[in-house]
């Protein structure tokens, strides 16, 4: 039996402090997962809010190339009967393929959450499951809390999953709710649990046993991974490991391990190679920053400083990574450092489709450690590395890279009154033989000259729109002169591709801010492939 992935961000995964979707943002998360090749999209829990109730009206907007929708509830509530429970209603009123079902499997929460009877609770599962299957719903049966139930009473913790199994559930989805339990149980368990689940003699087939973990004790991936290696086809996990306190299991680390490590094919072919852009595109849309260290997909994944083993990686780079970037859709990226030699140039203005010949690479180097040493870093501003190859190749005549427009000047002013601040900037750039002039407001001095060179120039480049900033760092270096200190900003901007990061260092902090912003938006200029309206140097 292949392993179905099931995907809960949209319903477990914004559970997470801080992620707050729209209607909007839930669609476009689903046409993302769809398009990377899920098998089940957990679209919410219609009972509980408007919100998710509308997510699954406008759902069948989406084109759905791959995916089946599920839509998620708990089981009745006691003493009454499906028939007359108002949430089950809105349940089927969603109209989905699948009904997922949360019921317990833990006596603590039956006696103490539900305060009912353990004998109730077992019907409560059995005719919930047994009402969607009269529907022609396809039942999954999450059992809550199983693994703390397990451990507590085990005969009723099997007992909850046969209820839910005999009146037609077809997966039975182990869930560690609590995110506590370690691998080598969960190995264990799931064992006993398939071993306990055959198909019965009225010609039932065994159900499909899957989990659904989260990670508190950091083992959600790892446990999904053993709860597969002990025979499970079924796992639950949200797009870049979101959820509620420590986070569901990441689903992007789940398939990467069981596809490239224990031969699974899970998505449609050519899908592994999308997760690097999904997660991050999933991330942009949910207005999470995007993990740097995130394994397989984040920017540092495959990352070295080192430069002494930058000509071993350019040699062999399956000797420093655990798995060919490239198959994920990341890319090996090794960092520009002062402690780099030439080697590392190269391999970077390479992995950037730069060529640099010999003097050239020479150049770019020196000019480096010139700016490291007044205060630039470019490990993480690659945009910045890549303007400033660009401007020594340009001045070498070796390339002919356009600038987009040329700062005349600028002037800001910044203003408190009645205790709110205020900043006006007024910018002059030279476009060719335009001069344009534009005024920009902002709540600082950087918003509004980011907002001012963006109406200067968004009329001229209509790709700006698709441009954001995402990040603002300020680093303020060798502070024991503290206001004539030097300041370094670091920007990331992003657009529907991904993101990338400039740097701007001056003793004001608006002029390198200023540096940081001119670069962000020329570079994301020179990646939308912008024409630009001034000429290359001749
Ligand atoms: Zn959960």
């Amino acid at each position: 039996m292949t392993v179905e992935i099931y995907d809960t961000t949209l319903r477990d995964g914004s559970q997470q402090v801080g992620l707050d979707l729209t209607v909007s943002d839930k669609l476009q998360v689903a046409a993302a997962l769809d398009a990377l090749g899920v098998d089940v999209v957990e679209g919410g829990w219609p009972g509980s809010n408007p919100k998710d109730a509308e997510f699954f009206a406008r759902a069948s907007e989406l084109p759905w190339r791959h995916a089946t929708l599920a839509a998620f509830g708990a089981t009745r509530r006691p003493g009454r009967n499906v028939d007359d429970d108002g949430d089950l209603a809105t349940l089927l009123a969603a109209n989905t393929p699948i009904v997922t079902l949360v019921g317990k499997a833990w006596t603590l929460h039956v006696d103490e959450a539900l305060r009912t009877t353990r004998e109730e609770n077992l019907e409560m599962v059995a005719d919930s499951v047994a009402f969607f299957r009269r529907e022609g719903r396809r039942v999954v049966f999450d059992a809550e809390h199983f693994f703390d139930g397990y451990a507590a009473d085990r005969g009723y913790a099997l007992a909850v999953l046969a209820a839910a199994a005999e009146a037609g559930a077809d997966t039975l989805a182990l869930c560690d709710t609590n995110g506590g339990t370690l691998p080598d149980d969960i190995a264990v368990i799931v064992r006993e649990i398939i071993a306990a689940a055959g198909g019965d003699a009225g010609g039932r087939p065994a159900p499909r046993i899957g989990v659904h973990c989260h990670n508190d004790s950091a083992c959600a991936v790892a446990n999904s991974l053993v709860a597969i290696g002990a025979g499970a086809t079924h796992v639950q996990g949200a797009a870049n490991g979101y959820g509620e306190r420590c986070g569901n299991a990441d689903l992007f680390a789940i398939i990467a391990g069981l596809e490239l490590k224990r031969g699974h094919e899970l998505l449609p072919a050519g899908g592994l190679s999308a997760l690097a852009t999904t997660a991050r595109q999933i991330a942009e849309v949910v207005n999470q920053p995007f993990e740097p260290r995130q394994p397989y997909v984040g920017s540092s994944a495959f990352a070295t400083k080192a430069g002494l083993h930058a000509s071993a990686i350019a040699r062999r780079p399956d000797a420093y990574s655990h798995v060919d970037p490239r198959s994920v859709g990341n890319r090996s990226q090794v960092l520009v450092s002062e402690l780099a030699g030439r080697s590392n140039v190269l391999v970077k203005a390479a992995e950037l489709g730069l060529d640099l010949e010999s003097g050239l690479a020479t150049a770019v180097l020196e000019e480096i450690k010139a700016a490291e040493h007044r205060g630039y870093a470019f490990e993480a501003a690659d945009a910045s590395f890549e303007l400033l190859v660009r401007r020594v190749a340009d001045r070498r005549g070796a390339a002919q890279t356009p600038a987009w427009f040329e700062l005349e000047g600028y002037r800001v002013v910044i203003e408190k009154s009645d205790g709110t601040d205020r900043s006006e900037a007024i910018v002059r750039l030279l476009l060719g033989e335009q001069r344009v002039v534009a005024v920009g407001e902002g709540v600082g001095p950087v918003h509004a000259l980011d907002q001012a060179l963006r109406k200067a120039l968004a009329e001229l480049y209509p790709e700006l729109a698709s441009i954001h900033l995402v990040d603002y760092k300020v680093r303020i270096l060798d502070g024991r002169d503290a206001t004539k200190a030097v300041t370094r900003v670091m920007l990331t901007s992003a657009d529907h591709e991904g993101e990338w990061t400039t740097v701007g260092v001056s003793d004001d902090i608006v002029t390198a801010s200023w540096e940081a912003l001119a670069d962000g938006i020329s570079y994301g200029l020179l990646r939308a492939g912008a024409d630009a309206l001034v000429p290359a140097p001749a």
